[in-house]
């Protein structure tokens, strides 16, 4: 069985304008060594409106690193004003999307049905998912995160095959952790990660258990990823704050 390729993810979320996002590119993309990209897949996830400009980028300078997009529309075309479809996200080439953030949840009302329609839109339009969960402080206290994550992914995947679960990328984000600073220790996020992969195996089969991948997210940085990247369950990372910065994000992708 191959092993599984690291994954780390830059999640800019609404910030920089867009010649500060090429430029981020760039400086990222060139900074890498090209035998390194064998070795961790390195992404970043701009605005929408950086995508275009972003694609011309990575085709023409043949560049290893690969983008995706913050969010995605459950329906495929009509008037949903302000959305982006399935279809238009992979018209732009992304190759990732990120389904159900916790902001996306918070801000925006997204239900776990409207996770699984977004999921499922992705699948269609062969853009791999970021399917996104985790605890708030109350519940992670209260020791409930374990059923909680359980109940997202019963709830996130609902109607779908083994097939389709074998392409979707999981990432465990506790809300507490996500822009506070605080990371959850590499023994808890490693906890909920092998859960994450126990339910997929329970579910959809070892094999399909043994393929996917499972990210961390909430405050990583190069000073916290590798002992995160040890654990046996954790095949990567959702980066937000620390995707901003090219020296320090590029640190971080060499240590994963
Ligand atoms: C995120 O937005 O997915 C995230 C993990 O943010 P941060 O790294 O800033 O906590």
């Amino acid at each position: 069985m191959a092993a599984r390729l690291p994954l780390i993810a830059g999640n800019w979320k609404m910030n920089l304008n867009h010649l500060e996002a090429i430029g981020l590119v760039q400086k990222i993309a060139f900074s890498l060594p090209e035998k390194y990209f064998a070795k961790v897949e390195v992404a970043v996830l701009p605005p929408f409106v950086d995508i275009r400009s972003i694609q011309t980028l990575v085709d023409g300078d043949k560049l290893l690193i690969k983008y995706g997009a913050q969010d995605i529309s459950q329906h495929d075309s009509g008037a949903y004003t302000g959305e982006v479809s399935g279809p238009m996200i992979a018209k732009l080439g992304c190759h990732y999307v990120v389904v159900g953030h916790s902001e996306r949840r918070e801000y925006h009302g997204e239900t776990d049905a409207i996770v699984n329609a977004k999921v499922k839109a992705a699948l269609k339009v062969d853009v791999t998912p970021i399917f996104c969960f985790g605890e708030k402080l109350d519940v992670r206290e209260a020791k409930g995160h374990l059923e909680l994550v359980r109940q997202q992914l019963e709830d996130g995947l609902k109607g779908f095959s083994a097939e389709q679960v074998a392409k979707i990328v999981f990432a465990y984000e506790p809300v507490w952790a996500i822009g506070t600073g605080k990371t959850a220790s590499s023994a808890d996020a490693q906890e909920v990660c092998s859960a994450v992969r126990s339910f997929v195996a329970e579910k959809y089969g070892e094999e399909t258990a043994a393929v996917v991948r499972v990210l961390y997210g909430g405050s990583v940085k190069s000073s916290n990823i590798g002992e995160l990247i040890q654990q046996k369950d954790i095949d990567g990372a959702l980066v937000g704050g620390a995707s901003l910065q090219a020296d320090e994000f590029t640190k971080l992708c060499a240590l994963a």
